[in-house]
C-alpha cells in the first residue's frame, strides 16, 4: 500500500462538493486545440489530485475560487460538437481534471 500525503477520496469528495450541482459540473472554457492534429477540448474544473506539475496546479488546488459556470452534459457535447463543427475536427476530449466525479454510486 502506498502511502499518500492526502486522502485522494475524501478529496475526490470534497472537490465533488465545489465543481458539482448534481450532474452538471464547472468548466472554465470550450476551445479548439492543435494537438491530435486538431481537437475540440472542454476544461473541467476540479480534480482530486495536487500534482505540483499540472498546467492548472493553481485552479484545480483552490476549485472554490473559481467563478465558472456549471454546464450540464448535454450543454457540454453541444458545445464541443460546436467546436468540432465550426473547425472540422474528428475529436473531442474533456481536460484539465477529472472526469470520474460524481460517478453515480
Ligand atoms: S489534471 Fe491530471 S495532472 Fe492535473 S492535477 Fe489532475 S491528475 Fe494531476
Amino acid at each position: 500500500m502506498v502511502d499518500l500525503p492526502f486522502n485522494p477520496l475524501k478529496r475526490a469528495r470534497e472537490v465533488e462538493e465545489l465543481v458539482m450541482e448534481g450532474l452538471a459540473r464547472k468548466y472554465y472554457r470550450f476551445r479548439p486545440a492543435r494537438y491530435y492534429a486538431g481537437i475540440a477540448t472542454a476544461d473541467i474544473v476540479g480534480c482530486p489530485f495536487p500534482c505540483a506539475y499540472c498546467w492548472k496546479y493553481g485552479r484545480n488546488l483552490h476549485p472554490e475560487m473559481s467563478r465558472d459556470r456549471y454546464y450540464s452534459p448535454h450543454e457540454v457535447a453541444n458545445r464541443l460538437l460546436s467546436v468540432v463543427k465550426r473547425r472540422a475536427f474528428n475529436k473531442v476530449r474533456l481536460n484539465g481534471g477529472k472526469r470520474i466525479l460524481h460517478y453515480p454510486s
